[in-house]
């Protein structure tokens, strides 16, 4: 099967070694099956993401060999397109605002229980707030975030029998309810990685989604989210996480382990996909295909 696979980076920090490994993976997926590798900048934090982490992971993936189309899909200049399908879910009593902070949420809570991505469990607040209050918060332009609708999200047809496919495991059971109300537009962005993560799999025709294994618990509200919007659903692939010599995962904060670094320390991009864990450099994989 011809793939379409994609990196997607959130610019903001140097792409580590850890991203290494993911953006091969995606890329040795699409050129095996003669498909196509895209890279799409996971920008809609604008607070946490920074314009020369962008020029910096163009410029390391580049040199590390690899390419893809152009334009790159930035998911910040695609802001109405989220806006699109939150009014979509919003006509089908899918979404409701929520006027909590964090510590309303902990303190309605008592003991919060975390969602798999490691969210609050939302208590439910402000999901049957009296009509005419919620109106005026919002007429008064009160700060809010979009909340799912879990319990409604999941009476569509079919939303409590959904799988992913797993590549190499089959197929895996969902249950998005683990992750309760979630937010799919937040305060301060307004939309979510979840949101847009699946909306613009689906927009680009992504086919097999190559990610790290830390993303395996989001793909269950992934699933949801694509059934409800009637939106295909790709394939996934989770690998596992880098770690360094303590066993620690690595992070953006790992500036050791940055490219950048490697790269002006005289590193080859050979001896630095060596180092990512990935034994035969691209250029074994893209000479196959002739695309460099
Ligand atoms: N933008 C996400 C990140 O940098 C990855 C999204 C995904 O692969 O689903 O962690």
């Amino acid at each position: 099967m011809t793939e379409i696979t994609r990196f997607a980076p959130s610019p903001t920090g140097h792409l580590h070694l850890g991203h290494v490994a993911s953006a091969l993976a995606g890329w040795r997926a699409a050129m095996e099956s003669g498909g196509t590798f895209l890279l799409r900048v996971e920008d809609i934090d604008t607070v946490r993401c920074r314009p020369e982490f962008i020029t910096g992971l163009y410029t390391d993936l580049e040199w590390l060999g690899l390419s893809w189309p152009r334009p790159v899909r930035r998911q910040s200049l695609h802001m109405a397109e989220y806006r699109r399908v939150l009014d979509a879910l919003a006509a089908r009593g899918l979404l409701y605002p929520c006027f909590c902070t964090r510590r309303d949420i902990m303190e309605a809570a008592g003991a919060p229980h975390h969602a798999p991505d490691g969210a609050m469990i939302y208590p439910g607040t402000c999901r049957d707030m009296d009509p005419g209050r919620r109106a005026a918060l919002l007429a008064a332009g009160a700060p809010h975030a979009l909340r799912l609708d879990m319990a409604r999200a999941l009476c569509v047809p079919g939303a409590r029998d959904l799988t992913w496919h797993e590549l190499g495991e089959g197929p895996q059971p969902c249950q998005p309810e683990r992750f309760g109300d979630a937010v799919l537009a937040r305060r301060d962005v307004p939309a979510s990685y979840h949101l847009c993560v699946t909306h613009d799999d689906a927009m680009q025709g992504v086919s097999l989604v190559t990610r790290g294994v830390d993303l395996r618990p989001a793909t269950a509200l992934h699933r949801l989210l694509q059934h409800i919007m009637g939106w295909p659903a790709p394939r996934y692939r989770h690998h596992p996480l880098l770690c360094d010599a303590t066993g620690r995962r690595l992070a953006k904060r790992d500036g050791a382990a940055c490219v950048r670094a490697m790269r002006m320390a005289g590193m080859t991009p050979r001896q630095v996909c060596r180092a990512a864990g990935v034994s035969d450099h691209i250029s074994a994989v893209s000479s196959a295909v002739g695309s460099l």
